[in-house]
């Protein structure tokens, strides 16, 4: 089991080897131990200190499989989003429903600063054990599906710079507003 110390945690930035690995996958009784149950609410306050709408456990530097995803209507990172449930995803996988793509320009709490429109299918199912290591089947579509794939690809060494279809859909936040008008004419 990786150690998990009782610290601060520092958000891991694009380029830390962890974010490159695929995580662990843990058992049901990993998911109820103590330490497990513990990091729970120790991802959220990470998630909630830093603004984002999302967080897996490598970001941290715990090479497990578990993300927490929740959107947040009055978050300052993303605009125009409807409240979701609070989803803790541990063991993800994901089953693709519709292959036609959608576009979004995505953010990254390890990748500061930047935002990359990135495509990916528009509708998925994903089967998980939730926090209480029971068995979840969902459909997930629009931009959660978007987050769900960009949150489960941080479980298996994957970030949104490497879904960019080219380098020159990655730009600095500041930028973003000319830019987004401007695909949004397309
Ligand atoms: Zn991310």
């Amino acid at each position: 089991m990786t150690k998990i110390s009782e610290n601060n945690y520092q958000i891991l930035k694009l380029g830390n080897p962890i974010l490159r690995l695929t995580a662990k996958r843990l058992t049901k009784d990993e998911i109820l131990s103590p330490e497990i149950q513990k990091l729970i609410p120790k991802m959220w306050e990470v998630m909630q200190d830093a603004g984002g709408i999302g967080l897996a456990a490598p970001q941290i530097g715990i090479s497990i499989q578990l993300a927490v995803i929740k959107l947040e209507s009055d978050s300052d990172r993303y605009d125009n989003l409807e409240d979701s449930e609070e989803f803790v995803v541990f063991n993800p996988e994901l089953k693709v429903l519709d292959e036609e793509k959608q576009g979004f320009w995505e953010g990254c709490l390890s990748v500061p600063g930047l935002r990359g429109y990135v495509e990916r299918p528009r509708k998925l199912q994903i089967n998980y054990l939730n926090e209480n290591a029971e068995e979840k089947e969902i459909v997930v579509e629009d931009f959660l599906a978007t987050v769900f794939q960009h949150e489960l690809d941080h479980l298996f060494g994957f970030l949104y710079v490497d879904r960019l279809n080219s380098t020159k859909d990655l730009v600095f936040e500041e930028e973003l507003a000319n830019i987004a008008r401007e695909k949004l004419l397309d």
